[in-house]
């Protein structure tokens, strides 16, 4: 006997029997219960008077014989009710009647019993456990950095305020100054970590609190090292999502294929020059638009590439902290882009001290607000660099969701600040 514990998600009465769908911890189906009548009339009485959303718990064994394919049956006794709902739910959670974007984010936590809700959940949490352990595998140690900063690594517009004391800080943007400290005692460190951007504008693709897996790496020959890391990375991550969660794929419909390293490498510029063949106008200095991201996505499928590297992106499209070629041009920047859509930016960093102040000046930014963050490169720091993977985004291209919203439980965005 197990004791099982959930709530009802359906219920069906024919004729003296109860059939009740149970979503409980252990499976992402619901558990299947048959009541009848004829065998424990006081039992059957109690489970046909319960609602939709009742919380309970049941004693009970896998049945010998499973019929349902909605489920796992078993069969049950000693029903014990704990809480019941105290209107009907504002959402069906048997999955029957879609509920529109706004009202599943609204309420996601109750949604979340329904097999195809947590199935996404599911997954996401899977994700994080393959690439921690393909992290751990490959030497990485975890680490954390602050969410409280006094500078950004992107720069200003996009920094959330807010009052330290006396000081002004902000919220992270991204751990990669931290990281790159690390760097100086870690030769690998990663971090599972929200970015907080205070991006105005409402997209399928942006959240204001987003999660990433972030790497760095130390003793890099070039960015070549680190598009090594990320598309295993990420290579391991699809492949363990395939083979662990089949049952879930199966119920959201996704038919993920094996992925394969290496991934396809192009230059900015050829993707410039790729795009602009297929007469679209695009600017070669700035980064590609969302327009041509989505382009490019399509011109890289029909050549049957899924993955690809963006790379060598120009100085004049970047941050301060990347390192520039000879030509002062372009830069060891690149990005992943996954069915086009961007889902990480990495690259290597520029490590010598006196060519980070200058890169620093640029840009326009001051060397004195990064003074914290350049002491470090007084004492030894090697060639390095890393990248910022977004969880979000790899779900959405990994679950052919169409909007970064439902990838995430609690949504932050420009008109959501509850629940
Ligand atoms: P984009 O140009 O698409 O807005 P970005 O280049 O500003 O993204 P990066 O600074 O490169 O983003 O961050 C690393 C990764 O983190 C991105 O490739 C993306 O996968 C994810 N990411 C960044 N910002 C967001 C956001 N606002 N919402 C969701 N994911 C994000
Ligand atoms: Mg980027």
């Amino acid at each position: 006997m197990e004791r099982i514990c959930g709530w009802i998600i359906r219920k069906k009465l024919v004729g003296r029997v109860a059939i009740i769908e149970i979503s409980g911890d252990r499976y992402t189906k619901p558990y299947v219960l048959v009541f009848k009548k004829d065998r424990n009339p006081e039992e059957y009485e109690l489970i046909q008077g319960l609602s939709i959303g009742t919380a309970l718990c049941f004693e009970g064994e896998k049945a010998r014989e499973q019929k349902s394919r909605r489920g796992i049956e078993y069969v049950a006794d000693k029903v014990e009710v704990y809480a019941e709902p105290l209107k009907p739910l504002p959402v069906d959670t048997s999955g029957k009647v879609p509920a529109l974007l706004d009202t599943r984010i609204r309420y996601r936590y109750i949604l979340l019993r329904n097999p195809l809700e947590k199935a996404i959940l599911k997954i996401r949490a899977g994700i994080l456990e393959a690439a921690r352990e393909y992290l751990r595998k490959n030497g990485f140690l975890e680490i954390h950095t602050p969410k409280i900063v006094a500078a950004g690594a992107e720069g200003g517009a996009t920094l959330f305020q807010l009052q330290y004391f006396e000081h002004r800080a902000y919220l992270s943007q991204s751990p990669q100054l931290y990281k790159q400290m690390l760097i100086a005692s870690i030769p690998r460190v990663y971090e599972i970590t929200p970015y907080f951007r205070a991006e105005k504008f409402n997209t399928i693709r942006h959240l204001n609190e987003s999660w990433g897996i972030d790497v760095e790496q130390a003793f890099v020959k070039s960015e070549e090292d680190i598009m090594n890391t990320l598309e295993e990375l990420v290579a391991y991550i699809i492949n363990y999502v395939r083979t662990n969660y089949e049952e879930e794929l199966e119920l959201l419909n996704v038919e993920l294929k094996p992925v394969h390293t290496p991934f396809k490498r192009i230059k900015f510029a050829e993707a410039i020059e790729m795009l602009e063949t297929e007469g679209m106008k695009v600017s070669s200095t700035e980064d590609v638009t969302d327009a041509a991201e989505k382009k490019l996505g399509e011109i890289m499928a029909e050549k049957g590439y899924d993955l690809y590297f963006i790379t060598k992106f120009p100085w004049s499209s970047t941050g301060f902290y990347y390192m520039r070629e000879e030509d002062g041009i372009y830069t060891r920047k690149f990005d992943l882009d996954y069915k086009g859509l961007e889902i990480a930016s990495g690259g290597q960093r520029e490590h010598r001290y006196y060519k980070l102040v200058e890169a620093i000046r640029e840009k326009g930014l001051d060397p004195r607000d990064f003074e914290f963050y350049l002491e470090a490169f007084k004492y030894g720091i090697p060639p390095h660099g890393g990248f910022g993977l977004g969880l979000e985004r790899l779900m959405m291209k990994i679950l052919n969701l169409s909007n970064i919203r439902e990838a995430i439980v609690f949504v932050r965005d420009r008109t959501r600040l509850v629940p």
